[in-house]
């Protein structure tokens, strides 16, 4: 079988975070599967096929990206940010794994993408210099409870938290309940990051406090960096402040 499948971080959306190995990936592709806005940002090659769909459908584009590679094509599948952090990559082994036996021959490559958590840290300086964990506020695919839960457990174990899906339409108040259910835990003058659209033209980053972190400040293009009680913010005169974790906790001062 000749087909292979190529799963695409395509990064941010700046262009110059598009690995050299991620722009070679898309060039060898003869068919193209993502969300649109996704495609809409890659230049289709003569001969390529874009096949787009909506985000909410990453089963069934996984499942017709696969089937399109065991009939022998080169398909590459897009992801925002890395394909592997809430993203396509996952999908496409949920549908390896439930799928046709064949499609488990298939030469699979994940393309790894600068994510979005660490596009926004390097805006802002080092938040995620010590330990620190990622969690997705969407509960499309989990219940809240657990969101909730892991809440608790990541800011009481001292990790920074990087915030994904933070809010949609269809959930307009998580955000707000988060923030809530953090500041129990957290004093109110942990350095908070809001940073919207981070690589595109429409990109702002705000940095702010826990105390201060309003929900309505962020959309579903927003990444959030909630610090930990070591977190520090750097107030620079005629500069943007430096947000950083320290390395280790002999080097916390207060
Ligand atoms: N695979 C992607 C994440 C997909 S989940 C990645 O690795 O980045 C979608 C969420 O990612 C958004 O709701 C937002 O929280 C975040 N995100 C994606 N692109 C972003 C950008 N350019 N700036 C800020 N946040 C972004």
């Amino acid at each position: 079988m000749s087909g292979r499948l190529a799963v695409v971080g395509l990064g941010p959306g700046d262009v110059r975070w598009l690995t050299p190995e991620a722009d070679a990936a898309l060039a060898a592709a003869d068919a193209l599967y993502g969300y649109g806005p996704y495609l809409d940002r890659i230049a289709i090659r003569p001969g390529q096929a874009r096949h787009a769909s909506d985000n909410r459908e990453e089963s069934a584009r996984a499942a017709s990206a696969l089937r399109h590679a065991a009939e022998g094509a080169k398909v590459a599948v897009v992801s925002g940010g890395d394909p592997g952090v809430f993203a396509m990559a996952a999908a496409v082994c949920e549908a390896i794994e439930s799928g046709p036996s064949a499609w488990r021959t298939l030469d699979v490559t994940i393309v790894p993408g600068v994510t979005a958590m660490l596009a926004v840290a390097a805006r802002v300086g080092a938040p995620l210099g010590h330990d620190f964990c990622a969690l997705s506020l969407s509960d499309n695919l989990k219940p809240w409870e657990l969101v909730e839960r892991r809440l608790d457990a990541a800011a009481s174990a001292g990790f920074v938290i990087a915030l994904y899906n933070p809010i949609s339409r269809a959930r307009p108040w998580q955000l707000g309940t988060a923030f809530e259910r953090l500041r129990r835990q957290l004093p109110p003058t942990t350095p908070v990051v809001l940073g919207r659209a981070v690589g595109r033209t429409d990109e702002s980053t705000v940095v702010t406090t826990l105390a201060d972190a309003n929900p309505d400040s962020a959309d579903m293009a927003t990444l959030i960096i909630v610090g930990s009680a070591t977190t520090r913010t750097i107030v620079r005169p005629g500069r943007p402040p430096l947000v950083y974790t320290p390395r280790a906790m002999e080097a916390v001062r207060s």
